[in-house]
């Protein structure tokens, strides 16, 4: 029986490793969507435009805003990011689950607008932790990582509606908790619409 699809929001901030348990989670299920923000920052090294975002301008972003485009959108380190409404909508309804990697703005604006939602929030296991993945990682000057610092500050302190909070201290322990997050979200009745009433009518499951 078709179950809906699920909209799996991870937030983090800058640094904590939500790109690598993405990675992992995509790796594993590879079924699920993903949904590739707008953004108006530069690609970086090894960065796929289409793939990991659909690289623009800042008229075509504000453009695409005027015209209802996104799902959400938001200002985050200097450059504008933002949901493509159409894109996923359409996954959606298809039964599609969507991974979405977004800040806690644009979060917040999805929980209103969208059913079927599970929002985590990965945590590094300190702010010095923190600091050592973004230099250790190399892609950031250091006006960036003191930005991307600053606004951890802010992030975390905004992560307490989220539906589970992951610290991703050991990697594996810390995938481990994600797709036990992600199974247990598509075994809600929401995500199984049909379920109980089809038993009751005399349906096999
Ligand atoms: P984000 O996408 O949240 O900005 P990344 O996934 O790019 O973070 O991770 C930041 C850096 O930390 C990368 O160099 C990554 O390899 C490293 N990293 C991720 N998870 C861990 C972990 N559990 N322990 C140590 N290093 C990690
Ligand atoms: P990065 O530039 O490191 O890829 O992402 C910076 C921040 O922007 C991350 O917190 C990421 O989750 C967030 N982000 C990426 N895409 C979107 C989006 O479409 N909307 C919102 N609100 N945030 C996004």
């Amino acid at each position: 029986m078709p179950r809906k699809g699920i909209a799996l929001v991870l937030s983090a901030p800058s640094g904590a490793g939500k790109s690598t348990l993405t990675a992992m989670l995509r790796k594993e299920f590879p079924d699920l969507a993903y949904s590739v923000s707008c953004t108006t920052r530069k690609p970086r090294p090894g960065e796929v435009d289409g793939r990991d975002y659909h690289f623009v301008s800042e008229s075509d972003f504000l453009r695409q805003r005027e015209a209802g485009g996104f799902a959400e959108w938001a200002q985050v380190h200097g450059n504008y990011y933002g949901t493509p409404l159409v894109e996923v909508t359409n996954k959606l309804d298809q039964g599609f689950d969507i991974l979405f990697d977004i800040d806690v703005q644009g979060a917040a604006q999805l929980k209103l607008n969208l059913f079927n939602t599970c929002f985590i929030f990965i945590l590094p296991p300190s702010l010095e932790e923190l600091e050592h993945r973004l230099r250790l990682r190399g892609t950031e000057s250091e006006e960036s990582i003191q930005a991307r610092l600053h606004n951890a500050y802010d992030e975390i302190k905004e992560a307490r509606w989220y539906d589970a909070l992951i610290v991703n201290d050991d990697l594996e322990t810390a995938y481990l908790h994600l797709r036990s997050v992600y199974l247990a979200a598509t075994l809600t009745p929401a995500c199984q619409p049909e379920l109980l009433q089809s038993l009751l009518q005399g349906g096999n499951h």
